[in-house]
């Protein structure tokens, strides 16, 4: 089959995958007939605000790719990896290191951000590796000379840089990499069940592999319209996080389920119930996938020694021609 090209793409191992990941996942298995994909398990990148819980980084990778695998990245059609078993990457960051100008990292819209929220939580992460780290995302695309890469808007600066250090360089040494496109995923975000961000450090998330009953406990946490006392108040579904999950996942009732509740004919109970129903209908599956994978972790560890021979490969090509340009020999 024609494929229009390559992309790449990968995760943090930094813990359980939630149900926020799925959507982002779901969209890396809808590509894999289109493109030939790489997706890495960023363990690097991990370490950037992880350094000081290394040691759970390579459990939680196995952890993560048994997560892809049950829900449909399929090592057949797919280069699955762990980023730091092909220290090519590291040896591509560094050679960027020495011709990208430290402005234009400082410039990156996230980064002061980022270090002043790990301020406030205790954690120094103002660290030459977290500074660096999108010139080390640019090192991950580019040792494949990747065609696209999936993202969201919010990561749009972190692709243009690595657009401008594929020029720089190509400029500088004559050219090697070609400047990677936005595949511009429209997945959606699904906020925590406490309306914020979801995110571990909030913990309002529904894990991934959550059981049946975990996953009922979470839907019930879930933050609905407070100005509803009884079952007959009209109810504001627009500020309802129930209201947001069924917009997702029970897209064709959505509209009447707003109905009903502005007219106050449903009650939340009742709401959260429906809910709860039609996540475990997407879950259970995933779940079983899952257990049947994690009784053969021998079977994942060959998955990934397959795909870091496939990627190393790739990426050894690449510096070849890359030092070639730099040294001339
Ligand atoms: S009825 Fe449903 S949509 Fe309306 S506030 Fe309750 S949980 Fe939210």
């Amino acid at each position: 089959m024609d494929r229009k090209g390559r992309i790449l793409s990968g995760m943090r191992p930094t813990g359980r995958l939630h149900i926020g990941h799925l959507s982002v996942l779901e969209n890396w298995a809808s590509l894999q007939d289109a493109y030939q994909c790489f997706f890495f398990v960023a363990d690097w990148h991990a370490l950037t605000t992880s350094f000081d819980e290394s040691r759970s980084i390579r459990a939680n990778a196995r952890e993560m790719v048994a997560d892809w695998l049950a829900v449909g990245i399929d090592p057949e059609r797919s280069v699955i990896f762990v980023q730091s078993l092909v220290p090519e990457h590291a040896e591509l960051h560094l050679l960027f290191s020495m011709i990208t100008p430290l402005s234009w990292l400082e410039r990156v819209p996230t980064y002061k951000d980022a270090v002043q929220q790990h301020k406030a939580k205790g954690k120094d992460i103002a660290t030459y590796g977290f500074l660096g780290y999108p010139l080390l995302q640019a090192a991950d695309i580019l040792i494949y000379r990747a065609d696209a890469v999936p993202v969201g808007e919010d990561q749009l600066p972190h692709l243009e840089l690595c657009r401008e250090v594929a020029r720089r360089f190509n400029h500088m040494y004559g050219t090697v990499f070609p400047e990677p496109q936005a595949l511009l995923a429209r997945v959606p975000l699904l906020p925590g069940v406490d309306g914020r961000k979801m995110s571990k450090s909030y913990a309002n998330v529904i894990d991934l592999a959550a059981e049946p009953e975990e996953l009922r406990a979470r839907v019930n946490d879930m933050i609905t319209d407070p100005a509803r006392i009884r079952k007959t108040d009209p109810g504001h579904p627009e500020v309802c996080v129930v209201h947001k999950y069924h917009g997702i996942y029970r897209p064709a009732e959505l509209a009447a389920i707003e109905e009903d509740c502005r007219q106050g004919r449903i009650g939340c109970v009742a709401c959260k119930r429906t809910l709860a129903g039609a996540l475990e209908e997407v879950m259970q599956p995933i779940r079983e996938r899952r257990r049947a994978i994690m009784r053969d972790t021998g079977y994942i560890d060959d998955v990934i020694a397959e795909g870091v021979r496939r990627a190393a490969a790739e990426a050894r090509q690449t510096m070849e021609m890359a030092r070639q340009k730099v040294f001339g020999v």
